[in-house]
């Protein structure tokens, strides 16, 4: 129930150098150069001391974007990619996800993304989801978005709606808007996020409706969340004209070499440049889009070839941007911790402070390799091995 992690280089995310992290139930307590191990302390069955020396610990990574049951099936039903099991968030270290359904909303139900939420957080991880597939009128399970949102506690925003695809139900401008006001007053209502989750393809249209919501909804920025934005270089430079206009962005990371072939931007080089460009770093997400197919299309339009989002891909990214770009780690953390946190409005998610949740990873400061993970402060990975798996997982 009670861990106290010692002398850790913590990353909250930003750098508070070398402190000690009390963690009270799932939990963070406190937060102290040096907190005095109280007589009771020294019972090994009430606490828990971890020696952090020569570690670094940093929140548990927060992924807004996984097809929990899998997704795609864009090559026939053979290619409906596999449900994420625990282990996949675990040895990325991340603790939170927002599952969404994808292009088929068919055979795969809210109801079972629902359950698969509660599932996770059953195996001890915090789980949330998006209303909808990609398709306008929204899957929902009550009927009506505001009610999914209001009344379907793990619910917080809706998508991933696509755009500009060949997959997408080619909403007209006003579909798109009306859907984005009732998440919005759905969001209001029950203090929750009500984000829009956008899946930008690589049609002509681009981010033509997100512009236009600026001049002809009142909806604020903070509404949307445009995913895929570095899928091919015309889209990136447009996705950077909507940050420099105060848009939110996020890159995908999972990617197949292929993809980088044709002209995708790895997540780490996109948020490079945008930095560059002068975006501001609380603009940018990350999503590891795990799960997902990771369709290739021809120019005709014909499946040539098809992989599999992986989660893990999260935490790849924030170790290229730190150990092959040199980037600061707290400004590495902030796309995949506080970002996220703010933009879906989880108020105890992302941060190492006083009263949040007990999300953590240690890494090892020597290779950047995730070396033990907590989620609500119960241990699922210690120094490099599995603690708990999966209900159904060896
Ligand atoms: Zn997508």
């Amino acid at each position: 129930m009670i861990k106290l992690f010692k002398n850790a280089k913590v990353y909250a995310p930003n750098n508070l150098g070398k402190n000690d992290v009390l963690v009270v139930g799932d939990k963070i307590a406190k937060i102290h150069p040096n907190i005095e191990s109280e007589p009771f302390f020294y019972d090994e069955n009430v606490v828990e001391i971890v020696e952090a020396d020569g570690l670094i610990l940093i929140p548990g990574l927060i992924d807004c974007h996984v097809h929990l049951l899998g997704g795609g099936g864009e090559g026939g039903y053979k290619t409906r990619t596999p449900e994420l099991m625990l282990s996949d968030l675990i040895l990325g270290g991340t603790t939170t996800v927002v599952g969404c359904l994808g292009t088929d909303g068919v055979t795969r139900s809210m109801e079972s993304l629902v359950a698969k939420a509660y599932g996770l957080r059953e195996e001890g991880v915090s789980a949330y989801v998006y209303s909808g597939s990609y398709r306008l009128p929204l899957t929902t399970i009550t009927g009506s978005i505001q009610k999914d949102i209001m009344m379907v506690e793990p619910i917080i925003g809706i998508g991933e709606i696509a755009i500009s695809d060949h997959r997408s139900a080619s909403p007209t401008f006003e579909e798109l808007a009306k859907a984005a006001s009732d998440a919005r007053v759905g969001g209001i209502l029950s203090g929750k996020s009500g984000l829009v989750n956008i899946h930008l393809g690589d049609g002509k249209d681009m981010m033509r409706y997100l512009f236009e919501m600026r001049t002809r909804t009142e909806l604020p920025y903070t509404q949307f969340l445009p995913t895929h934005a570095n899928r091919n270089q015309v889209l990136f430079e447009e996705a950077i004209r909507y940050a420099k206009e105060g848009g939110f962005i996020d890159f995908t990371t999972s990617t197949v070499p292929q993809f980088v072939k044709e002209g995708e931007i790895p997540a780490a080089s996109a948020f490079c440049r945008c930095l560059e460009e002068g975006v501001n770093a609380t603009q940018i997400t990350f999503s590891s889009d795990g799960q997902g197919s990771l369709p290739n299309f021809d120019k005709h339009g014909t499946l040539i070839g098809l992989d599999i989002g992986k989660t893990t891909s999260l935490y790849e990214t924030l170790k290229t941007l730190v150990v092959e770009m040199n980037r600061p780690i707290d400004e590495a953390l902030m796309p995949v911790t506080v970002n996220p946190a703010t933009l879906l409005k989880l108020s105890r998610k992302g941060k190492i402070e006083t009263g949040f949740d007990a999300d953590l990873v240690l890494i090892d400061q020597s290779n950047m390799e995730i070396h033990s993970v907590y989620a609500l402060g119960q241990t699922m990975m210690r120094n490099g091995v599995l603690i708990k798996k999966g209900t159904f997982e060896k």
